[in-house]
């Protein structure tokens, strides 16, 4: 079959002739119809992580028909359509006995510590396959997977309540799901820090209240908003510590900041006016986990998470193709999504 392989970090990714992966009796055989290409697969490219395991087939937003499957697969059968969880889990050690399967202690990322979807076929264990709605095309059941799932568990991991007030920092990929799925979790008022205009204008267009950081201290703004209150919710999707901190300051009594974007800098709190006396809660958000996608999938199903045609873009399994969308993604700064298909 046709993939497309990491072979050297540092390097573009290259055309390869590789076997169809032979299943075991737990897994299934998936036909890709489409893969997301993420910005971590850009990351991986560069060689920001480590590899041991060259050459790879990169791809962890997977969705497509099940080809195959193992003689003990009972959750998906012949010709399902599904998309993938690419977290894939021993599911007996004390994490996953407790549903927690990304701190699983072998756990594998798809894409990344194994063979990923920027192929014709991939092999994945059967409990990662998910069941894909009809309604729900393959190339937004596949970038569900990544950004859309992760904006969910943030929501998850603040406990989000409905009526409650949110600041969304940052208005990519993980904005424009997060705004469209507190709004299907009920929240009250949504406001969208951002220094980008067309994001601004993109998040007001979807019901938010956008908030311009460039021209005022976006705190003060939020706390202006609110008549001095803040809000209940902040999610930090950007990955800086300025506005972390930010999200730390504009919430209101027992708010919770949950922290998305990456970082290596430090970040720094007075505890007690800033955390203690008002019991505010940081809150740190890892990837997501598999008990969470059937709620995601339901709230594609019935169109409370959607993807406007113009939100995806095409491309063929091809290196050059997807290497020229890796190098768009390095300084991206829309949130244009691009997605190989085959059908
Ligand atoms: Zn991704
Ligand atoms: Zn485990």
């Amino acid at each position: 079959m046709r993939a497309v392989q990491l072979i050297q970090i540092g390097k573009l990714l290259e055309n390869e002739d590789v076997p169809i992966p032979e299943i075991g009796a737990h897994d299934v055989l998936i036909r890709v119809a489409a893969a997301g290409i993420c910005h971590s697969d850009a990351h991986y490219r560069a060689g920001i992580s480590n590899f041991d395991n060259l050459p790879l087939t990169l791809g962890h937003e997977v969705a497509g028909h099940v080809e195959e499957v193992g003689a003990n697969v009972r959750n998906v059968a012949l010709g399902d359509r599904v998309c993938v969880h690419y977290l894939v889990h021993c599911g007996s050690c004390e994490f996953c006995v407790r549903g927690l399967e990304q701190f699983c202690r072998e756990g594998q990322m798809i894409g990344r510590h194994r063979d990923g979807g920027y192929a014709e076929f991939i092999k994945v264990p059967a409990q990662n396959a998910f069941v894909l709605p009809n309604q729900i095309p393959f190339e937004v059941g596949a970038v569900m997977m990544c950004s859309s799932a992760t904006a969910l568990h943030a929501l998850n991991k603040a406990r989000i309540k409905p009526g409650e007030s949110v600041a969304i920092f940052g208005f990519g990929g993980l904005g424009f799901s997060a705004l469209q799925l507190a709004r299907a979790r009920g929240c009250g008022d949504v406001y969208v820090v951002e220094i980008n205009s067309s994001k601004l204008a993109a998040a007001e267009k979807m019901g938010a209240i956008a908030l311009d950081a460039s021209v005022a201290d976006s705190v003060e703004q939020i706390k202006q908003a609110t008549a001095g209150k803040g809000v209940d919710v902040s999610l930090e999707l950007i990955g800086s510590a300025k506005t972390m901190r930010e999200a730390v300051l504009c919430l209101a009594p027992l708010g919770r900041a949950a922290l998305v974007g990456l970082t290596a800098e430090s970040m720094s709190i007075f505890p007690y006016s800033e955390l203690i006396n008002r019991e505010a809660e940081i809150i740190g958000v890892s990837d997501h986990l598999a008990s969470e996608l059937p709620t995601l999938l339901d709230f594609a199903r019935s169109g409370k998470l959607r993807f406007p045609p113009k939100a995806l873009r095409v491309v063929n399994l091809d290196a050059d193709q997807i290497n020229a969308a890796l190098d768009a993604l390095q300084d991206s700064i829309d949130h244009v999504r691009t997605v190989i298909t085959q059908k």
